[in-house]
């Protein structure tokens, strides 16, 4: 790992051109998010071969957020199949924004695990016969894909369950629909937890190499999920996975890709890498500027969309 070669001064290149960027803000409705300093900006790159890169503030920890959504999801696949999940949760992009309270009408389904219904949804899913064993087996599915236990934010986490009104409303929406059946609250503070796991943008990376190396995390060795199921988890973050600006990401970048409110993206280059950008301002999408700007630059110059073949 280092800044060494080309790609580690391409990446050095990058960070001090983003660095320049002023668009957004850091998210002020969790309160505890609004505190980041919005000069951070860290970036990392893991390939399936195990090599890091990095550059910036790599080793600055952040909570995880929506990012999450995209590994429970998989998990939810990997102990319910695909029948199952699909009658609680849809594939379809919401064309709305990530807090939405809405639920596809055709089926009352919430319209894909990206968003927070979908994923309030997938939640309830997790593993386990009570509250702590899904606690633990959220906390082993995280760590399986980091390579390394990731520490709760416990900060973030009771400033989000003190003030997620909005995901309540959510969630007890769903219960109305039938799309949850546990206590709404039991499922928030699962959902809460999952969003507050600290991370740092090498961390988010390797996750992210994870899923482009068929659910074997490449520095572990680990499988962290079935490999049938990395497909599904790809295909639903490339049509859903960046909110209402999915369509432009997919048509600009085009890399199945998940960002979170804390200022993270991670983007994966199927069987090849994953890019973790982390830097607090957010855009009215709820997408850090910044890391937004550095994948397009990362696509572009390495050619890496996916229907691009030459
Ligand atoms: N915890 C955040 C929420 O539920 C996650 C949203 C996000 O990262 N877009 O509002």
């Amino acid at each position: 790992m280092g800044m060494d070669g080309p790609i580690g001064d391409f990446l050095k290149t990058l960070h001090a051109e983003i660095g320049a960027i002023t668009d957004g803000a850091p998210a002020s409705y969790i309160p505890e998010l609004a505190k980041a300093d919005p000069n951070l900006c860290g970036i990392a790159v893991a390939t399936v071969d195990g090599a890091v890169h990095v550059a910036g503030d790599w080793d600055h920890p952040f909570t995880i957020q929506s990012i999450s959504k995209a590994f429970v999801y998989g998990h939810a696949l990997e102990v319910h199949g695909r029948e199952r999940v699909l009658r609680q949760v849809g594939v379809e992009p919401s064309g709305d924004s990530f807090n939405s309270i809405a639920l596809d009408t055709v089926n009352k389904r919430p319209f894909n695990p990206m968003v927070n219904s979908g994923a309030i949804a997938t939640a309830e899913l997790i593993a386990g016969t009570d509250a702590g064993e899904r606690q633990a087996n959220l906390a082993t599915l995280l760590a399986r894909f980091a390579g390394r236990p990731l520490p709760l934010d416990e900060a973030t986490y009771l400033s989000e369950k003190a003030t997620g009104h909005r995901n309540r409303a959510i969630a007890w929406m769903m219960l109305s629909a039938g799309m949850i059946e546990r206590d709404p609250e039991d499922v928030l503070d699962l959902y809460f937890r999952q969003c507050s796991y600290n991370v740092t943008a090498r961390d988010l990376a390797i996750m992210g190499a994870t899923l482009a190396n068929d659910g074997v995390n490449p520095i572990t060795g680990d499988r962290a999920l079935d490999a049938e199921y990395c497909p599904d988890v790809l295909t639903v973050m490339l049509s859903c996975g960046m909110y209402n600006y999915a369509g432009q990401w997919a048509y600009e970048v085009g890399l199945p890709a998940k960002s979170g409110v804390s200022g993270g993206i991670l983007a994966v280059i199927p069987g090849q890498a994953a890019i973790a950008i982390f830097s607090p301002p957010i855009d009215a999408n709820g997408n850090s500027a910044r890391a937004l700007a550095a994948c397009k630059r990362i696509a572009e110059r390495f050619g890496l969309h996916l229907f691009r073949t030459h």
